[in-house]
């Protein structure tokens, strides 16, 4: 077992790979600590869009004025188990503080600020890894059934324009056109043509692991319990786990509330538990990501198999899958394709979110020695390569860039 170790990476999810990956590459001794194998949690089973187009945070205004309808219909797109409502209250006041229209105005800028670079470093990074093949370059698309649905959305892609979206917004025949496996779909869509979309977003982050592993970084499959600094360094230990390390970088994902804590930071993370669903088939009926909103998921063409992805639940780390989400999403599914028998695979994963849809990038207010990156909610594939390049620049020296200044975890 490795005793000590210049750095060590908690949690070998996509953003724990991809810094990682970023670190060894530039020569750092590199350990990558997770008792799962990596690339197992919500980097996953996600909806495989490179999302530059979702610089929206989930709590605006709108959400606001419908929270207490959403929160307390069992059936709608975000939805709450009763039990956790107790331990969710103070994330629930901060999320409805920053749902406020000057937060939310400046969480979309935030937002937007790290999406710039987001479709140039999964180029970058994924003709590195191996899995340019993955990729396809053929846009994502928001769906309105009704025509009333696409007249409200053009002041949200008006916004959204004026934070650098490309948005095209489509009749129904033209959506037709472009995806003539859909059912007619009264309202029109909005197309955002430069998103990317993976074939696979598992496989993906298998490949960047294994190019992480290439570049020198060890895989540990242990769970950090406990961090601790001790004389410049951090100490990590759990069930066959003691390790010193000169850095370390938080990021498990939604897990990494007790970890910051640890560190002296108090972050308000929760996570909102996301499912999927899954039919096998040879040809997906779509040719890309497209998201019906109003219901909260999107039907992604991947290999071999349609996947369903979406909905939000706020219901913590421990509670098992609600099988009415599941059932939810084949409902939704089979608006629109009706012939769909029983899926072959459901799935539920766990995204790190905070009140404010910014992640949590920068370093420890305890001490530089630690490094946080995780809280990446909706957009943690999408940002990946951005986060692994603002880690990679702290370590080298360098102080918070101004995208990183709203990300810190000292805005609490
Ligand atoms: C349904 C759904 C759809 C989504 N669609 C998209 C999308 O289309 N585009 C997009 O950009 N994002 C999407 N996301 C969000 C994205 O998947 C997440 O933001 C991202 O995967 C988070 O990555 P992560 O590495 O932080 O966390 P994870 O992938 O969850 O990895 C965290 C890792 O930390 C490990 N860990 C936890 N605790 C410890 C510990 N104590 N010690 C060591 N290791 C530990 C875990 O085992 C896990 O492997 C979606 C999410 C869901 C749920």
């Amino acid at each position: 077992m490795v005793k000590s170790v210049e750095i060590a990476v908690i949690g070998a999810g996509v953003i724990g790979l991809a810094i990682a990956h970023r670190l060894a590459h530039a020569g750092h001794e590199v350990a990558l600590i997770d008792p799962a194998p990596p690339g197992s949690g919500a980097s996953y089973g996600n909806a495989g869009t490179i999302a530059d187009y979702a610089v929206q945070p989930v709590g605006t205004p709108d959400v606001l004025r419908n929270l207490p309808a959403l929160l307390f219909d069992r059936s709608s797109p975000l939805s709450i188990r009763h039990a956790a409502l107790p331990s969710l209250a103070p994330w629930l006041l901060r999320f409805a503080r920053q749902s406020l229209p000057a937060a939310a105005r400046a969480n979309a800028q935030a937002i937007a600020g790290l999406m710039a670079g987001a479709l140039q470093g999964w180029n970058e990074l994924a003709a590195e890894i191996g899995g340019a093949d993955l990729m396809r370059r053929r846009g994502c698309m928001y769906l309105y059934e009704t025509s009333a649905g696409f007249k409200a959305a053009q002041a949200d892609m008006a916004f959204r324009r004026s934070l650098g979206v490309s948005v095209d917004m489509l009749t129904s025949a033209e959506l037709a056109q472009m995806e003539p496996g859909l059912p007619d779909c009264a309202g029109g869509a909005a197309y955002f043509p430069k998103a990317v979309f993976f074939t696979d977003p598992g496989v993906m982050v298998q490949r960047l692991a294994l190019a992480a592993q290439a570049a020198g970084a060890r895989v540990i499959p242990a769970r950090v319990d406990g961090l601790r600094r001790v004389q410049g360094r951090v100490h990590l230990t759990g069930a066959g786990l003691d390790l010193t390390a000169r850095r370390v970088v938080i990021a498990a994902g939604a897990h990494s509330r007790a970890l910051a804590r640890a560190a002296g930071d108090r972050v308000p993370l929760d996570t909102e538990r996301g499912y999927h669903v899954e039919w096998d088939m040879e040809t997906p009926r779509l040719t890309r990501p497209c998201c019906p909103t109003a219901r909260g998921f999107y039907f992604c063409p991947m290999a071999g198999r349609l996947r369903v992805a979406g909905t939000v639940e706020l219901g913590g780390l421990t509670a098992p899958p609600s099988r009415h989400r599941i059932e939810k999403l084949i409902e939704g599914a089979r608006a629109f394709f009706p012939d769909l028998g029983a899926p072959d695979r459901d799935w539920m994963g766990f995204r790190p979110s905070m009140p404010d849809s910014l992640p949590v990038i920068g370093p420890s207010r305890g001490g530089a020695e630690v490094i946080h990156a995780y809280g990446h909610g909706h957009v943690g594939l999408t940002l990946a390569p951005v986060t692994a390049r603002m880690v990679a620049d702290l370590v080298a020296g360098h102080a918070p860039g101004p995208e990183m200044q709203p990300c810190l975890p000292t805005r609490f």
